[in-house]
């Protein structure tokens, strides 16, 4: 004990100091101290904004979607398989994405790994838009920590996948609740989508939406102007971002994917890098040819166009404001 600090606060409360007194007493800061800090920031200061996680452990965490072990691919991606990989390129945050077809609209997997790791995930969820009350489900996920949540137009993936994905009663709650608890809305979309998304930014303006992997494009290897044109267009809308991510998928689907330069550019002069974020999309990221450095080394070290300042927007301070701050 300092000798600044003659007496515990458990001292002062046996000892019946008036409340003003303990109140003046500062708390001693040996609990923290003494604590491992969640993220060593200094060694790990990177977060990833797009990972999937799922467990072999299928009696424990059931599959939803009639899936098996057996469909596992990779059969294992645990929290300490991730953080394994993310840690060794700096890595020390990791936005958790719901894996729609695996878990569906069971967010119990990723809420445990978030809470066996607190301060390392953030979590995206998902809630079913067209069952009663989704920003009821919304309000009480937030309770656990839930910070966004994936929405998607694929067919068989959200509940109202196809056309009118984004039309439904449930999913006008769902921009609306997120307005006021901060949530984000997080889209998987394709490009065709966005006309709709832009839509609901210019009904939802107070709402954060978070556009996955570029929406897409480039996935079939090209990269369509009028696409680009629409993605870029959505920046007119202030609280929208972009995930740069899912390398693996989009143009020539090899490392060092410097072909995907001047989309990331055209991003970046119309959302700038305090509204877009680098991501994984692992472990679809870790196949053959694809690893998890090459990812991360595309915005660290390939990229001449970014500043020093550019990249710890990109790899650290977006979405770190989005996900990681209360
Ligand atoms: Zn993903």
């Amino acid at each position: 004990m300092s000798s600044a600090h003659p007496f515990s606060r458990r001292d002062v409360v046996k000892t019946g100091l008036a409340a003003g007194a303990l109140a003046a007493i500062p708390v001693l800061p040996i609990a923290a101290a003494q604590k491992e800090p969640a993220v060593d920031l200094k060694k790990h200061p990177y977060i990833d904004a797009h990972s999937h996680i799922w467990s072999p452990d299928t009696k424990k965490w059931p599959l939803a979607n009639g899936k098996t072990a057996k469909d596992l691919d990779p059969p294992s991606f645990t929290p300490a398989e991730l953080l394994k990989l993310a840690n060794s390129v700096g890595v020390g945050r990791v936005v958790l994405i719901q894996h729609t077809l695996y878990h569906g609209y069971d967010n119990t997997y990723l809420l445990d790994a978030a809470k066996a790791h607190p301060g390392v995930f953030a979590v995206t969820g998902m809630v079913n838009d067209t069952k009663p009350e989704p920003g009821q489900a919304m309000l009480d996920l937030f309770k656990r920590g839930v910070k966004a949540f994936r929405i998607t137009s694929r067919p068989g993936i959200g509940a109202s996948g196809g056309e009118k994905w984004l039309s439904g009663p449930g999913m006008a709650e769902m921009w609306k609740t997120a307005a006021t608890t901060g949530q984000v809305m997080a889209c998987l979309i394709d490009a065709k989508d966005l006309p709709g998304v832009d839509a609901m930014c210019g009904k939802n303006p107070d709402t954060t939406v978070v556009i996955d992997h570029f929406a897409r494009i480039g996935v079939d290897g090209t990269v369509p102007e009028a696409d680009l044109k629409q993605l870029c267009a959505l920046a007119k809308h202030k609280n929208t971002y972009v995930k740069l991510s899912a390398y693996y998928a989009l143009g020539n689907k090899k490392p060092p994917y410097l072909d995907l330069a001047p989309m990331i550019r055209r991003l970046l002069d119309a959302f700038t890098p305090d509204r877009c974020m680098w991501a994984s999309d692992a472990p679809y990221q870790t196949q053959g040819d694809n690893t998890y450095q090459a990812s991360i080394e595309l915005i660290r070290g390939k990229l001449d166009f970014l500043s020093a300042g550019d990249k710890e927007k990109l790899l650290t301070k977006t979405a770190e404001r989005v996900y990681f701050t209360e």
